[in-house]
């Protein structure tokens, strides 16, 4: 699937679309998911058109890479995750219920979060 220069997160990384930041740098940009799923939501985005982890880990930059990941640990340090802990979570096509085409972490905490995945 071709990338989607018109997504909201692309819009986001554009300044076209406002967004409560928590943390940026060059790799990446984190800021509060919009309709927050536990008391810390918070989206981990990277810099580069990414539709999901599958374009994402086989065509970015190694650097990018890197420094992506890094960012998404930075963002939970910032965010004062560490001590009670946290979870990470990426969905990609349709299984995964992905909903916006850019590669985006979401980060939950601020609660115990239960179990991995909710049984249907
Ligand atoms: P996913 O289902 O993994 O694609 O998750 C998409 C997430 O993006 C959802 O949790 C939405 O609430 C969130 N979202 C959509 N639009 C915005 C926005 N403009 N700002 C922040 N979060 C958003």
């Amino acid at each position: 699937m071709p990338y989607d220069t018109d997504n909201v997160f692309a819009r986001i990384l554009r300044g076209e679309i406002p967004c409560r930041a928590v943390y940026e740098d060059e790799f990446a940009l984190a800021f509060h998911d919009l309709h927050p799923q536990a008391p810390v939501h918070v989206l981990v985005i990277p810099k580069g058109p990414y539709t999901s982890l599958e374009d994402f880990s086989r065509a970015a930059p190694p650097e990018l890479q890197a420094g992506f990941l890094r960012a998404v640990g930075e963002t939970a340090r910032r965010l004062g995750l560490v001590e009670s802990g946290y979870r990470v979570l990426a969905n990609h096509g349709r299984d995964g219920g992905q909903e916006v085409p850019h590669l985006h972490i979401h980060i939950f905490g601020g609660r115990p979060l239960g179990r991995m995945v909710q049984p249907t």
